[in-house]
């Protein structure tokens, strides 16, 4: 596996230093080490990559679909065949294990690639008739998509923008965050070496606030897919709206899971572990805000805490590490914040509060015990903002309408888990949990062609099967009137 020193831009279907010659390190969280460095792209780099996408779109607009989806189905099986590649990068980048990236990050970013490419094969628009005319719509692409992704899932996410953009006959230009920028870097030699059409797919390396910002501002990219926090979610909308370009806000949670008594069992335990501290907790649909019905509080929670100790912490590349490194000083810096607020809140830690000691050199690096904090009020600072790591606060509820109120009691919708054993329930409580999906007794099960997104401040607009062909597409209706003469 090679790690590029330094990375360049990808601009037109070639490196391109960046215009500024200022470059970022990018920072091995588990060690502390540099792994390389990346473009500090600004205006004039952002410019060269729209121009660039902007060029390509009349080719790749009238290439045909097929040809657009068998394309994505190479990329899919070029990711897949250098999986292992992908995973270390991802796992280099990010601090994740390994085995998860293996596991999870990588098969999915496969599957979005041949999950979209499937699709927009099978894509229909719908065909009105009236007295006197016929009415049909047509789904063409918007023109250059402007994709900005966060570092918790680097290359899922992206693809997860990249696929269904380019399937609808848009072009790209993605900026990656600048603290995972490697398998992006990785994609998009995947692009050169299947010979993509030049300026198809552009990357843009550097900071939101200087390459992303000007991206979004950018008059030519009339489209922008934003993954991310919800406060720069606030920035992008603010920048993108009075340019009415479309735009999907993927935002930031806090995800309450229920767990009600009737169904207190071992398999409840691991998947409310797993929704609270897989990737370190650094999913957005990570739980974080756990409900517990009353009676079996106190016991549940002493298992939970069990569970998690038995996840072996350490290095992130070693095989059998189940709980890798935070993805930054900063975030762990923000983290133990967290903690020292909910201690001063009157919050007990049942496990975790500290950094696991490790030998060099991964004593290092961002490493956090996954921590569990009750006894708080749920109206907490530690209880209602999104803290985005390995750092849960639980709370007993004494019904199912209590345990609906704390759950809908915080500023965000994204997700939310309900194990119960009572079908009646699942579906009543389901119904008025605000959240963009509820999933009952599991966790992270996804089907791609469901709608994706969140409610109140977890963002707007959905994607996922028809939702991303639909976001990535305008909609055009054609009507034509009928001559008297054609009627008869
Ligand atoms: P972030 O908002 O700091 O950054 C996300 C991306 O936006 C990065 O590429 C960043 O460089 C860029 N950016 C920053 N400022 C910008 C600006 N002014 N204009 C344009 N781009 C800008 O988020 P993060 O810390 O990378 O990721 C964590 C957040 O992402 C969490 O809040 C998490 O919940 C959220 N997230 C949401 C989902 C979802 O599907 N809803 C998925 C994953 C992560």
């Amino acid at each position: 596996m090679i790690i590029r020193k330094p990375i360049f831009n990808f601009i037109g279907g070639e490196w391109k230093q960046p215009e500024t010659g200022n470059y970022i390190d990018d920072i091995d969280p588990a060690t502390g080490n540099s792994l390389t460095q990346i473009p500090r792209s600004g205006e004039q780099d952002v410019e060269n990559a729209v121009q660039s996408a902007s060029r390509a779109f009349s080719q790749w607009s009238q290439t045909p679909i097929n040809e657009r989806a068998d394309f994505l189905e190479a990329v899919a099986d070029k990711i897949e065949s250098a999986s292992r590649d992908f995973a270390m990068l991802e796992s280099l980048d990010t601090g994740k294990p390994v085995d998860l990236a293996l596991r999870l990050d990588i098969p999915r970013a496969v599957s979005n690639f041949r999950f979209f490419a499937q699709a927009v094969r099978q894509t229909s628009t719908a065909f009105h008739e009236m007295h006197g005319a016929i009415n049909y719509t047509l789904r063409q692409p918007v023109g250059v998509a402007a994709l900005i992704t966060p570092w918790n899932l680097p290359l899922y996410l992206l693809s997860w923008k990249v696929a269904p953009a380019l399937a609808m006959g848009n072009t790209v230009v993605a900026k990656p965050s600048e603290m995972t920028p490697m398998t992006a870097d990785l994609l998009a030699h995947v692009f050169e070496e299947l010979g993509a059409p030049k300026g198809i797919f552009n990357l843009i390396h550097g900071y939101g606030h200087e390459a992303g910002q000007a991206l979004v501002a950018h008059p030519l990219v009339g489209l922008v897919s934003f993954t991310g926090g919800t406060a720069t979610g606030e920035k992008v909308a603010a920048t993108a709206a009075p340019k009415f370009k479309k735009l999907s806000l993927e935002l930031g949670g806090k995800n309450p899971t229920l767990v009600f008594a009737d169904r207190f069992t071992a398999d409840t335990v691991q998947g409310v572990a797993r929704g609270s501290f897989l990737n370190q907790g650094q999913i957005c649909l990570c739980g974080s805000r756990i409900l517990i019905e009353q009676s079996i509080h106190d016991k549940f929670v002493d298992d939970l805490a069990r569970e998690i100790k038995s996840w072996k912490i350490g290095p992130p590349q070693t095989e059998g590490t189940r709980f890798g490194s935070l993805v930054s000083a900063d975030h762990l810096k923000k983290i133990e914040s967290y903690v020292k607020l909910a201690v001063d809140d009157g919050g007990k830690i049942v496990t975790g509060g500290v950094r696991p000691k490790l030998p060099a050199p991964y004593d290092k690096g961002s490493f956090f015990e996954p921590t569990i904090i009750k006894g708080l009020p749920s109206s907490c600072r530690a209880a209602t903002e999104e803290i985005f790591g390995p750092v849960i606060t639980v709370h007993p509820f004494r019904d199912e309408n209590e345990a609906i109120r704390l759950a809908n009691e915080v500023r965000y919708g994204l997700s939310a888990s309900v194990w119960t054993s009572d079908l009646n329930r699942a579906h009543r409580v389901s119904r008025k949990l605000e959240a963009g999906t509820v999933w009952v007794n599991t966790w992270l099960l996804r089907d791609l062609r469901v709608p994706f997104g969140g409610m109140k401040d977890s963002g707007v607009g959905r994607e996922g099967g028809e939702h991303s062909l639909e976001f990535f597409s305008e909609l055009k209706n054609v009507c034509v009137r009928l001559e008297e003469g054609d009627l008869k």
